[in-house]
């Protein structure tokens, strides 16, 4: 990962800066190639920096001869979808501050069918895992939520009745300060003090104070030196949940906004830890005034992430039979690469602009 990466020189700082940048598809392969072999080419069989390039781009390793491409093993092997439009959908989905819908991202980018960009957001949903390797530490509040599985009630096969448990954490500020810091977000398979602190463990740093409320599931979950646990007992407290807990419940009712709105409550239960990276994601970086630093990120994680098969994106690991397949067929879109064009519309007749559109006139933007 890039240590200090600048906008306009790293990474594209605007729009009109990322269509200037990546006016086709070669500019974009070679900013993956940079990304992947920032101090050129090393080949990932054997090692070797002697290698020349082929025609196609791809590179020829002068120690094994393999011919090695830049996409290999990342999560645009074998794409059909051209790059231009990769990056576009990338940058929409990070830029955009409640990010982007398969049918937001058809629409946007003019993609001929909904799966083509339902199936493109879900490699990229794949390469956005918290990176970020710092622990929750300090007051962390905890607790759990069911999310409704309204696509499939009750055929989700997790949680009850088609909803899925999902357990949160999110920082306090230090004494004194109203507000909260950062937050993680996991699926659990249910409240069990082993899957609690499973996540406990794996997000919040020992030696900070966990608060939660009174689940007898907590104390298990917390044993040992390693946290300080401050339960809350919402019932005897006569206050409400939301006052004794308003960090965790806040990113919750967040949480459920954004599924219901911009996604519109269209998430497939076997995705939920995908849309929670992402939502993780963008919380932490909502301060940030530089949003082209999360495309970046996106990006480099993205040339290290595996590639997922269309199959195995929507088919079901139970053996229930699929879910979360996206309606409708499979279509490949065309480039977003575009020559300049001289002014178009002063050549087209005034006449034309008050009648009803030609048919094909819109082909441009249609493709
Ligand atoms: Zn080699």
């Amino acid at each position: 990962m890039l240590e200090r990466p600048e906008a306009g020189l790293h990474y594209p700082g605007s729009l009109a800066e990322l269509r200037s940048w990546f006016p086709d598809d070669d500019a974009c392969l070679d900013f993956l190639d940079w990304l992947q072999w920032p101090q050129g080419f090393t080949c990932p069989h054997c090692d070797s920096s002697r290698s020349w390039r082929l025609p196609d781009g791809r590179y020829s390793c002068g120690g094994c001869r393999r011919r090695v491409s830049v996409t290999a093993g990342t999560i645009f092997h074998r794409t059909r979808t051209p790059l231009t439009v990769w990056f576009e959908a990338a940058w929409l989905l990070t830029v955009q501050k409640h990010g982007a819908s398969a049918l937001g991202l058809q629409r946007v980018l003019g993609l001929g069918s909904y799966q083509t960009a339902w199936v493109r957001l879900h490699r990229f949903r794949r390469a956005m895992v918290v990176s970020d390797r710092d622990k929750l530490s300090g007051e962390v509040e905890v607790d759990e939520t069911f999310i409704d599985g309204k696509n499939k009630p009750g055929k989700c096969g997790r949680g009850t009745a088609g909803k899925t448990l999902v357990v949160g954490a999110i920082e306090r500020l230090p004494e004194g300060r109203r507000g909260f810091r950062r937050v993680r977000m996991a699926v659990i398979a249910d409240a069990t003090s082993a899957s609690l602190r499973e996540f406990v463990a794996a997000n919040i740093e020992p030696g900070s104070t966990v608060i939660s409320d009174a689940l007898t599931s907590y104390p298990g979950a917390l044993k040992g030196e390693e946290y300080e646990h401050q339960p809350i007992n919402v019932k005897r407290s006569g206050l409400k949940a939301h006052e004794l807990l308003p960090g965790v419940h806040r990113i919750f009712s967040l949480l459920k906004r954004w599924l219901d709105g911009t996604l519109q409550g269209a998430v497939e239960p076997d995705h939920l830890q995908s849309y929670l990276n992402e939502f993780v994601l963008r919380f932490n970086r909502r301060h940030a005034r530089r949003r082209g630093l999360l495309f970046l990120r996106l990006l480099e994680q993205a040339v290290n992430t595996k590639p997922l098969s269309y199959k195995a994106l929507v088919a079901n690991p139970q053996p229930t039979g699929r879910v979360g397949r996206p309606p409708g067929a499979r279509e490949w879109p065309g480039t977003l690469a575009a020559e300049a064009l001289d002014r178009p519309w002063r050549s087209a007749t005034p006449d034309s602009t008050a009648g009803p559109p030609e048919a094909g006139r819109h082909s441009e933007n249609a493709r």
